[in-house]
């Protein structure tokens, strides 16, 4: 069984979003509302803050939904 994934990236760092695994908390829309919008599609947009700030945002995901990876680092490689 594969897991949904949707992948978003500035190009420095990749946002893996699992939409199974999301809790709907909210916690990413309320920390980093530039890049977290749950009302446009795509609903995340990871030119909306420095590399650094998105990192710190997708690690408070109390449900495991938001992962990330470097681009320099890409585990599919
Ligand atoms: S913080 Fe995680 S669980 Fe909460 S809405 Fe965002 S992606 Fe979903």
């Amino acid at each position: 069984m594969s897991i949904e994934k949707h992948l978003y990236s500035n190009g420095t760092v990749t946002i893996v979003w699992q939409p199974k695994l999301c809790a709907h908390s909210g916690n990413c829309v309320r920390g980093l509302p530039t890049v977290f919008q749950s009302r446009e599609k795509p609903w995340i947009k990871p030119e909306g803050a420095e590399t650094e700030q998105i990192i710190e945002q997708v690690k408070k995901c109390p449900s495991g939904a938001l992962t990330f990876f470097l681009n320099s680092e890409n585990p599919d490689k």
